[in-house]
């Protein structure tokens, strides 16, 4: 009796699952490939179809493993890749995200994102992600790690308003965007995409992410997830190449916190007062 999965929605008007996959450390040892392909596999016929890859993971060995994991359920899945700051000239965006498209076994990405801003001008980027749109290389564009500030700047330039997603750092010991970076994606209706939703694993242990756990029957990874996705505008995105944990994480969707969790949550984590720097992992 596990409930469908819960839906956000795009700019473009498309709907994606709040809940999809991650895959940094994917595709480093060939030891755990087959597991890390199963893992994902499971994660689509659960309804986790929204995968996030990059070519910085594993340089490329983590699309390779997604590649593996879709073929045959393309149309099943919203594949997400990004491109390094390093590549995001005019030409160097287009060079990479065919290279990825290679890796990924794929004519498509159903969103490209520049994965923090680096030496290019932002608006060369979005030239070069328009013209794989107009080409057909990739359907729609995003970014990462992109403060409010930045986010700002974007909007001013032309095109760039078209912008689907900022995918950063969130979890209950990083709040900071709570100040002011997920207001003003709410307001401009631009999801956040959040990425180490479990802090990668160090949240499991904290004393208080353990007993709303407990209250729950659940897991403390699934509050942490519960948490994360409790805003309907915020997409979680965790890594796991273990099917009980994909299905464990999976079932996060079922847990409903309460305001007796909220005020436990809320003392050990608590909400920000000032603006802090978008933190990076
Ligand atoms: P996560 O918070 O998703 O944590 C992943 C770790 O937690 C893995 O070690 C995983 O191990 C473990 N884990 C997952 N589920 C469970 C569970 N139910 N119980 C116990 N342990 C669990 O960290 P990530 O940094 O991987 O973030 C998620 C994704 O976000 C990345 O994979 C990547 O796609 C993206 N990302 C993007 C960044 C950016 O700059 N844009 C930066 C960082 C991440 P196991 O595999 O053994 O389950």
């Amino acid at each position: 009796t596990m409930r469908d999965i819960k839906k956000v929605t795009l700019p473009c008007g498309l709907p994606v699952p709040a809940l999809g996959q991650g895959t940094w450390n994917m595709g480093e040892s060939a030891g755990s490939a087959a597991a890390e392909v199963r893992a994902l596999q499971r994660g689509i016929e659960l309804g986790m179809t929204l995968i996030d890859t990059a070519e910085m993971y594993a340089d490329g060995g983590s699309e390779k493993v997604v590649g593996k994991a879709i073929a045959g359920r393309r149309d099943n899945v919203f594949l997400v890749s990004k491109v390094l700051p390093s590549n995001a000239s005019r030409r160097g965006t287009i060079a990479a995200c065919e290279a990825s498209l290679r890796r990924l076994g794929v004519e498509q990405l159903d969103l490209y994102l520049l994965h923090w801003r680096g030496r290019y001008a932002l608006a060369e980027t979005i030239e070069a992600f328009e013209t794989l749109i107009r080409d057909g290389k990739i359907r729609q564009w995003g970014v990462s790690n992109f403060d409010t500030d930045d986010m700002e700047e974007l909007r001013e330039l032309a095109g760039g308003d078209r912008v689907q997603t900022n995918q950063v750092l969130y979890n209950l010991s990083r709040r900071g965007i709570e100040y002011d970076l997920l207001p003003w994606s709410i307001e401009h209706g631009v999801p956040v995409m959040a990425y180490s939703p479990i802090e990668q694993g160090r949240l499991l242990l904290q004393a208080s992410v353990m007993d709303v756990a407990r209250r729950h029957c659940a897991t403390p990874a699934q509050i942490a997830l519960a948490w994360v996705m409790r805003n309907p505008g915020v997409i979680a995105i965790p890594k796991t190449g273990s099917i009980a944990h994909l299905e464990e994480n999976r079932a996060s969707l079922d847990i409903e916190l309460d305001a007796v969790d909220f005020e436990a949550l809320e003392r050990a984590f608590a909400t920000p007062k000032r603006k802090r720097p978008l933190e990076m992992l």
